[in-house]
C-alpha cells in the first residue's frame, strides 16, 4: 500500500482547500516554481507565517532569501486557521513561572506581548485585508472554572501590569455570547481576530516587495546539511548559507529530528450561511470567543455575518469524511439556533503540537534552524518565530536562543509510535471534557 503523504493526503496538489477564508482571498498572482540551479544567503522551507515573516525580516535586512512552499503560500495551518490572536504564551504563566522560573516567565510573557504587537501592526500595514478586529472571550464551560478565570485575570493586571484583560460575570459573559453553555469567563481587549489567509497572503506581499524570491508548487525533497547546505524540489539544486524549517505540521519525516519533537494534529472549521439578525444576537460585540474544553471550540462571526466555528480534532493524516459533521455538533451543543443552518464551507488543517504546547525552536546545526510546534496558537507566535529566526541568521540568536532554552520533550515513542501514545491520551482528555 502506497504510504500517505501529509502534503496531499487531504489537498489537490497546489490548491487552497474549499474553504470561506479561500473563497474571499485577495488577489494574488501565483509565485512561479522554482527551477534551474538558485543561490541564496537564506532557504526557507514553508510559506506560512513563519516562513514568511522570517523571509520578510530577512529581506529588509538586505538578505538574498529564497521562500519554497510545496502548494501555495498559506496553502498550511497559516491559510485556514481559527483566525484568533491570543495574548500570552500557549501555557498560561501560572504554568511558565512552575516550569521555568518568574524571570524566564516574565521573559516569555514580554515575547507573546511582541508576537500580537507584531502581528497587529504587521497586519495594518501590509494586509489590511485581513481586517483585524479586536476583543478575545474566554468562556468557561465550567461553573468551578470560573474563579480561576477571574484570580488569573487579576494576577496579570496585578503582576505583569496587563490591564486589556477583564472578568465576565456569567450574565456579562451571556451578554456577549449569545448560548446558555458558558458560567463567565474574561473579556481580553489586547486580542482579537482576523482573516487568515488575508494576512498570510499579505505577508507574501510583501516579502516579495522587499525582495524575496518566493517559489510555489515547489516541494523540497531532500536536504543536505552540508556548509553551504545543499537541497532540492523536482525542478531545482538551491545552494544556500542559512536554512530555515518552517514546515508547521506539514513536515512529514523529511527531518526526523524535527518530526521526534512535533506531532501533526487536524482541526476542523465550519462556516455557515450569513446569518443576518440573528448573527448579533449570537455575538452582538463581534469578538472572537475560545472556550476552556480541553479540545477547544473557537468561534466568531465573518464580516458577513456567518458563524465560524472550529472544533474537533482527529489524529493521523486523513481527515474525516464528514468534516462539517464533526464541527457541527458541538455548534449546535452551544448555539442550538445553528443545529438547521446551512453550512456552505467546511474544511480541516493540520498543526504541529509539542508535548509540553509550548514552540519547538532549535539549532539543527550552525547554519540549519527551525521553529514550529505553536500547539494551535501560531497566528502570533509564528509572525513572532519568523522574526526571531530571521535574528538568529543575521547574528542576534539571544531571543531565538531564549524561546529554543524551554524544553519540548521528545513525544514517547519516537515517530512511528508517537500518535498511538496520543490517541490515547487525547481519548482520555476528551472524556474529561464530555463527564
Ligand atoms: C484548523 C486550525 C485552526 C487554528 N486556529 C488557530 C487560531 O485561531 N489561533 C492561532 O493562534 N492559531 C491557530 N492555529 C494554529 C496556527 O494556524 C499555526 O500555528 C500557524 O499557522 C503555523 O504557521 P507555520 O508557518 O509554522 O506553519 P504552516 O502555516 O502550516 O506552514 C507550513 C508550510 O510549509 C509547507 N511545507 C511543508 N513541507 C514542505 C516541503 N517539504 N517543501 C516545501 N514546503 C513545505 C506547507 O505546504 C505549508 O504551507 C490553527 C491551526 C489549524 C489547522
Amino acid at each position: 500500500m502506497a504510504r500517505l503523504d501529509i502534503l496531499t493526503a487531504n489537498d489537490r496538489d497546489g490548491e487552497y482547500p474549499s474553504s470561506w477564508y479561500a473563497a474571499t482571498a485577495l488577489s494574488l498572482d501565483p509565485f512561479p516554481a522554482a527551477e534551474g540551479e538558485i543561490a541564496c544567503d537564506v532557504a526557507v522551507i514553508g510559506g506560512g507565517y513563519t516562513g514568511l515573516s522570517a523571509a520578510l525580516h530577512l529581506a529588509e535586512a538586505g538578505l538574498d532569501v529564497v521562500v519554497l512552499e510545496a502548494h501555495r503560500v498559506g496553502f498550511g495551518a497559516s491559510g485556514r486557521n481559527g483566525g484568533q490572536l491570543h495574548p500570552g504564551q500557549r501555557l498560561d504563566q501560572d504554568a511558565l513561572e512552575d516550569m521555568a522560573g518568574e524571570t524566564l516567565a516574565r521573559a516569555l510573557w514580554d515575547l507573546a506581548e511582541e508576537s500580537v504587537a507584531l502581528t497587529i501592526g504587521l497586519a495594518r500595514k501590509h494586509a489590511p485585508e485581513a481586517a483585524f478586529v479586536p476583543g478575545l472571550i474566554h468562556a468557561d464551560h465550567r461553573a468551578r472554572f470560573v474563579e480561576h478565570s477571574h484570580a488569573y485575570a487579576e494576577k496579570l493586571q496585578r503582576r505583569y501590569g496587563y490591564d486589556k484583560i477583564r472578568p465576565l460575570e456569567r450574565d456579562a459573559l451571556r451578554a456577549k455570547v449569545g448560548s446558555g453553555a458558558y458560567f463567565g469567563g474574561t473579556i481580553d481587549m489586547g486580542g482579537g481576530h482576523l482573516h487568515p489567509l488575508n494576512y498570510a497572503l499579505g505577508l507574501a506581499r510583501a516579502a516579495r516587495d522587499a525582495g524575496a524570491r518566493i517559489y510555489e508548487r515547489s516541494r523540497v525533497d531532500w536536504v543536505s546539511e552540508t556548509d553551504p547546505v545543499r537541497l532540492g524540489t523536482g525542478s531545482a539544486r538551491i545552494t544556500a548559507r542559512h536554512l530555515i524549517w518552517a514546515a508547521g505540521g506539514y513536515l512529514g519525516d523529511l527531518d526526523r529530528r524535527i518530526a521526534a519533537q512535533v506531532m501533526p494534529i487536524n482541526n476542523f472549521i465550519v462556516a455557515t450561511e450569513p446569518l443576518g439578525a440573528l448573527a448579533d444576537k449570537l455575538i452582538p460585540g463581534r469578538e472572537a470567543v475560545a472556550d476552556s474544553k480541553f479540545v477547544v471550540n473557537y468561534f466568531r462571526l465573518s464580516a458577513d455575518g456567518r458563524m465560524l466555528f472550529g472544533g474537533g480534532e482527529s489524529y493521523g493524516y486523513r481527515f474525516p469524511r464528514d468534516i462539517a459533521a464533526k464541527a457541527r455538533k458541538p455548534m449546535a451543543e452551544i448555539f442550538p439556533e445553528l443545529a438547521e443552518a446551512r453550512i456552505d464551507h467546511a474544511w480541516g488543517g493540520t498543526l504541529a503540537i509539542t508535548r509540553s504546547r509550548m514552540p519547538h525552536f532549535e539549532w539543527l546545526a550552525p547554519n540549519m534552524i527551525t521553529a514550529s510546534g505553536y500547539s494551535g496558537q501560531g497566528v502570533g507566535m509564528a509572525t513572532l518565530g519568523g522574526k526571531l529566526a530571521a535574528e538568529a541568521v543575521t547574528g542576534t540568536a539571544g531571543r531565538f536562543d531564549l524561546m529554543a532554552a524551554v524544553p519540548t520533550p521528545r513525544f514517547p515513542g519516537g515517530v512511528a509510535l508517537r500518535w498511538p501514545l496520543l490517541v490515547l491520551a487525547m481519548v482520555w482528555f476528551g472524556l474529561r471534557d464530555r463527564l
